[in-house]
């Protein structure tokens, strides 16, 4: 088995407290030492370490879930497998500059195996929060940046770059075979001009490749998904806010939401802290509105020693959100838990 999926067997003590109503599996029940006793546990959730397999049917959307990358993933020392959708739930950066946007873009936009790539920023992204930025720039970087510059870079980035900030974004089949089909023009048309470069004097022709990619029938409604950077105060970063304060921001959080996309975990879920007395520092406020909204899954990061998922099951029947604590970096920030992967059934 993978040596990194070792300390997930510890992450939570046998007296796990929580709520009556919700039952959990622990993250050492679900992260069992093998994939066979694993993927019984939860079917459609994957981690991607070793040879995946294959999504279920070819209209299937396979979703990546990574965190906390803080400029430490290149495509040479981290793997991310081929999917339809790549979510990132915050901290893309080590501390927020706008030369580390740009480093993390640039290597979003070489994961050409995902056509849309949906991004939401964490505390250490600290351009990106403009209020915070313009009274806090000079604890963090020697000249000021420009916070507009920042957030432009990220929503002009193409690619099937999305860059979410409290909103919402809905991932259907028209969306993934138009994202999907640029990106093999892009791939075409350059193959292209260094063919042709001497005798059409590197002019991009326009291809037809509708007939490359499959049509993804059925997904009329799509996949509703919303993400926030907000998180409770924590020595003072990008997007705190004070513990206790954060209903404000979540009763944003629409309830017909499927994938929900937060920086930091509700409480009780991938939220210990060992170091910190195994206190369970996820948002109090942030389980509360999950008790209503109860999404399919929230894929959050922040705390990196709580990599791992966990599942409520609501008392409703069939009702469950699984918990994707998807933490690429270690506590020591290094780049060492691979992304967990869900296959999402056409809708
Ligand atoms: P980051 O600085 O990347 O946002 O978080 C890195 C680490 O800081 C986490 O893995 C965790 O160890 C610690 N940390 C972050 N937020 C909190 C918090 O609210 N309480 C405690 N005790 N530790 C935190
Ligand atoms: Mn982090
Ligand atoms: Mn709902
Ligand atoms: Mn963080």
């Amino acid at each position: 088995h993978h040596p990194t999926l070792q300390p997930l067997l510890d992450i939570y003590p046998p007296s796990l407290s929580s709520p009556n109503h919700i039952r959990h599996h622990r993250t050492s029940e679900l992260f069992a030492q093998t994939m066979e006793e694993f993927e019984p546990l939860l079917p459609n959730v994957h981690v991607a370490f070793g040879r995946l397999v294959d999504k279920p049917g070819p209209n299937w959307l396979r979703m990546v879930c990574i965190s906390d990358t803080h400029n430490k993933t290149d495509a040479n020392n981290y793997h991310i497998p081929e999917a339809d959708v790549l979510v990132h739930a915050g901290d893309f950066t080590k501390m927020g500059t706008t030369a580390q946007i740009d480093q993390f873009i640039d290597w979003l936009k070489s994961l050409t195996q995902i056509p849309i790539k949906i991004v939401v920023a964490g505390n250490h992204d600290v351009v990106l929060d403009k209020e915070f930025y313009e009274q806090h720039w000079h604890r963090f970087h020697t000249t000021k940046e420009d916070h507009q510059v920042a957030v432009d870079k990220l929503k002009a980035a193409g690619h099937g770059i999305i860059y979410l900030n409290n909103e919402g974004y809905i991932v259907n089949g028209a969306q993934l075979l138009h994202e999907k089909n640029q990106e093999q023009k892009n791939r075409s048309s350059s193959g292209i001009m260094t063919q042709h470069m001497d005798t059409t004097g590197g002019d991009a022709m326009d291809i037809d490749v509708s007939s490359t990619v499959d049509p993804r029938e059925g997904w009329v409604e799509g996949y509703r998904i919303w993400a926030s950077p907000w998180q409770p105060e924590f020595w003072e970063w990008a997007f705190n806010e004070v513990r206790g304060k954060l209903k404000d921001i979540w009763k944003h959080i629409p309830e017909d939401t499927d994938i929900l996309m937060t920086h930091g975990p509700p409480k009780y879920h991938g939220d210990i802290v060992p170091h910190d007395k195994n206190l369970h520092v996820g948002c109090e406020e942030l389980l509360e509105r999950l008790k209503v909204v109860r999404p399919l899954y929230h894929v959050f990061g922040h705390i990196h020693e709580g990599y791992g998922v966990s599942k409520i099951e609501w008392d409703e029947e069939d009702r469950s959100t699984v918990c994707i604590n998807a933490s690429t970096c270690t506590v020591n920030y290094k780049p060492l838990n691979p992304p967990i992967i869900v296959d999402l059934p056409p809708k």
